[in-house]
């Protein structure tokens, strides 16, 4: 597909090799990849993408690509935002107004608010990914969505071809859960907007042992009290420790969704299983810790190479060679594995990652087996 207008710096390439760019590091070439540097490069393309009827591809939007599982042959345009830049809009005593560009590295991002003594991300250090992800499934991590801090978000409606200014409540998040994820295809996220305090002494750091760590860099620095600084440094060490490292073994995180039973059913399974792991939910439904399902089910460490349940954390999936496992290796093992634990538990498991289909679309969380 070649572009004839004079937006000179956009860059469309075609037969891209994806490999690099999905932490999952599974082979995947695409039909064609328009690199987005800025919003009116998003309207141009589309003004000749709607006149180019006859040979039309679907239009797919990759970001980070950690947290999607491509194909091998990906027949579609792939849409890559990658506008940077982090623009201050409000500044008051408590609180500043922050509007960031999608192409910016989330984990960046963090880390350059907390320095700058703006403070409500530093729980979501080291979740990989672009900002302009961020909101699609509402990333969360430590007690904190993001969601919490947001205050609208810029995307283009690409079925219509416009631009939409969208709230909070127009977001319509949920766990994990946003319209973005549920339309797929549908939106192309080019800025988030936040609001971030700047009282230090305001932390949210009572989960898990984040308390206790950021409490140990705090009196190194010979405070008396956690900042933000020591949840942010805390919570990237917790998760160094617990989660594989994508650049050294690709990964694309939690593997499956941790399923929802009914009461009964878990209460029958603690007959067998005094040690099974659940979280009470509302109408008798109980949510049960799909790690704990598979490492019972003996698959730590296991699955059919080369996608392998990581040694030390059974919810990731590993890919032990890089650049040449594709999308079936995955399912081969997502099945296998599925399988056991439904055979053990009679529970199904569902996939959390997005699975891309071959001509761009893609399917959530339907069950493995
Ligand atoms: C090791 C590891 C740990 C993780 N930990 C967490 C965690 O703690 N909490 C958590 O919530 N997630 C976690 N994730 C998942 C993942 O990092 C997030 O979902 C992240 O926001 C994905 O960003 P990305 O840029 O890689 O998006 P991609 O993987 O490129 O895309 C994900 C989906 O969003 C869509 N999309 C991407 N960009 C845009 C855009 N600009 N506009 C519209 N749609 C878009 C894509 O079409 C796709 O459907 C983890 C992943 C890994 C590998």
């Amino acid at each position: 597909m070649t572009i004839n207008d004079s937006s000179a710096t956009l860059l469309v390439s075609n037969s891209v090799d994806l490999a690099h760019s999905n932490t999952m590091a599974l082979s995947c070439v695409a039909d064609s990849v328009v690199t987005l540097t800025n919003e009116a490069q998003l309207d141009d393309f589309m003004a000749t993408y709607a006149e180019d009827v006859e040979h039309q591809l679907s239009l797919f939007v990759l970001s980070g690509g950690s947290n999607v599982l491509l194909p091998a042959a990906l027949n579609a345009v792939v849409l890559q935002p990658k506008m940077r830049g982090i623009h201050l809009t409000a500044q008051t005593d408590d609180y500043v107004d922050i509007e960031v560009m999608a192409g910016e590295n989330w984990h960046d991002l963090v880390v350059h608010t907390v320095n700058q003594g703006w403070y409500g991300l530093e729980n979501l250090a080291l979740i990989p990914g672009l900002t302009g992800a961020a909101p699609v499934q509402n990333i969360g991590a430590y007690g904190v969505q993001l969601e919490d801090c947001l205050q609208y978000v810029r995307a283009y409606h690409l079925p219509t071809q416009t631009w939409h200014h969208l709230s909070v409540a127009d977001c319509q998040f949920d766990y994990r859960d946003s319209i973005f994820k549920r339309t797929p295809n549908t939106w192309l996220i080019s800025r988030v907007a936040f609001r971030l305090h700047t009282d230090p002494t305001h932390i949210l750091a009572s989960y898990g042992d984040v308390q206790t760590v950021a409490q140990r860099y705090a009196e190194q620095q010979e405070r008396e009290q956690a900042n933000p600084h020591d949840v942010m440094q805390a919570i990237i060490d917790i998760r160094q420790q617990k989660l594989p490292d994508p650049k050294q073994l690709p990964n694309c995180g939690s593997f499956f969704q941790n399923p929802i039973i009914g009461q009964d059913q878990f209460t029958a399974l603690q007959t067998s299983y005094p040690a099974i792991v659940g979280y009470p939910m509302p109408d008798a439904m109980v949510k049960v810790a799909a790690g704990w399902l598979i490492e019972q089910a003996g698959l730590k460490g296991g699955g059919i190479a080369p996608i392998m349940t990581h040694k030390h954390q059974a919810l990731v999936l590993t890919n032990h060679t890089p650049y040449q496992a594709t999308q079936e290796d995955v399912e081969t093992a997502q099945r296998y594995i599925a399988n056991i634990v439904y055979e053990k538990f009679a529970i199904q498991l569902s996939r959390e990652p997005v699975w891309v289909n071959a001509d761009g679309s893609i399917g959530y969380a339907e069950h493995v087996v």
